[in-house]
């Protein structure tokens, strides 16, 4: 095991932005730190970075205390969201930065006078940095100037400039955060690629799902300064262990229920349950959008009408109205939906469900809310 993070909690006056969190991340792992704003992803980097210090927990590097080092002697690359490059330096300076700096080398544990490295010579610099260019694809580039390059350009250069220090981990928080969609898309491939060359131990952080599942041979959800679940994209996917990492995860429609002998019962129309079934009482049952059928006609099945119905691509979005006044996006084929006109009476049959009890208020559902409501927010669809 490479990193081991174990029991680490810390706080910031009263507040725990980091409540007693362990995982690890084999070598040459790419592992993503997945949660919302101030779930404390930063606060685990900077930890791991030697910038923060936690209250409680170790932190094992390759079965070395990682903590007692000091933060010069952890050799490990740190890139943030925002470009933390020199602007009076070229992308060359920049890269070489951390090559020209004297590093103690002393052994570990510390022992009599500290002995500095000498810094290599300057062809070798040279040489390290056109590399260095060239594996983040920016040859011919050394000369600009930050100004003079791009946002995805500038994190190249961040990029470069952390791994010429030859890192042991690599630490990216959120670093395309400030990028475009596209641009976000494109480094995200490149990313990935980058890895697959260097084989770096790699901790991930991110708040986008899709760039976490994209990514990472494993993700960490974190929430509140917990870890809520770890896994890969596909564990993740399979088995959610909480309502939390199922709407964090995609698209999510909350409606209420109430389980009684395995099933959900929803408006007292019947789904299976999938996944753990919690104990006979009411319940929150979380669906995608497109596990619905829609028929017409009377039936079984939530009663709805139709809103408006997008055509866009593959998939079609019809935004629909329950009877209770809840509204819920699906999405439904194409075709399917060329079937269907706006302010049609429809019903909705839930194919199956997972279910949990978190965000059910003590006891059973309010009788003024009747049978059937959707769960606060209503009906969330992102
Ligand atoms: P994330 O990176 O997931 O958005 P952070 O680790 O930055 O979350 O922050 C977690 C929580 O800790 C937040 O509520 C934040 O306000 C708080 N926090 C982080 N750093 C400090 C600090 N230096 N002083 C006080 N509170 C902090
Ligand atoms: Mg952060």
């Amino acid at each position: 095991m490479s990193l081991e993070i174990s029991n680490v909690s810390k706080s910031f006056g009263r507040f725990p932005a980091l409540n007693d969190v362990s995982l690890f991340a084999e070598d040459g792992e790419f592992l993503a730190l997945l949660g919302p704003s101030g779930s404390g992803k930063t606060t685990l980097l900077r930890i791991l970075a030697g910038l923060e210090t936690p209250d409680q927990g170790k932190v094992a590097f390759r079965g070395q205390d990682l903590l007692a080092k000091p933060v010069r002697q952890r050799r490990i690359g740190f890139v943030f969201q925002h470009y933390a490059l020199f602007r009076h330096m070229t992308a060359a300076d920049n890269i070489a930065f951390g090559m020209r700096i004297k590093r103690r080398v002393d052994q570990w544990p510390l022992q009599g006078k500290a002995v500095y490295s000498k810094p290599p010579p300057r062809k070798e610099i040279k040489r390290r940095v056109e590399e260095l260019l060239s594996l983040v694809q920016l040859e011919g580039l050394g000369g600009r100037y930050p100004s003079q390059l791009s946002g995805g350009q500038r994190q190249r250069v961040a990029l470069a400039r952390a791994l010429a220090i030859e890192p042991s981990i690599l630490l990216l928080d959120e670093p395309f955060g400030a990028l475009d969609a596209k641009v976000r898309r494109e480094l995200r491939r490149w990313l990935r690629d980058l890895h697959e060359r260097t084989g770096l131990t790699t901790i991930f952080v991110t708040h986008d799902q899709e760039e976490a599942l994209d990514l990472a041979d494993r993700v960490a959800v974190l929430k509140d300064g917990q870890l809520e679940q770890i896994g890969t994209p596909e564990e993740l996917y399979r088995e959610p262990a909480s309502g939390f990492v199922f709407d964090f995860l995609g698209d999510t429609i909350k409606l209420s229920c109430v389980v009684q002998d395995g099933a959900a019962q929803i408006e007292g129309f019947s789904t299976p349950v999938v996944g753990t079934v919690p104990a006979d009482g009411p319940a929150i049952a979380y669906l995608r959008p497109d596990e619905f059928e829609i028929e017409t006609g009377e039936g079984p099945g939530l009663n709805a009408r139709i809103r408006s119905i997008i055509m866009a691509g593959h998939d079609a979005r019809v935004d629909t109205t329950l009877d209770n006044s809840a509204n819920i996006e699906l999405r439904i084929p194409t075709d399917h939906a060329a079937r269907l006109s706006p302010r049609e009476r429809i019903r909705l049959l839930p194919r199956q469900v997972r279910v949990w009890r978190d965000g059910v208020p003590d006891g059973t559902a309010r009788e003024d809310e009747g049978p059937f409501r959707t769960a606060a927010p209503p009906a969330k669809v992102r």
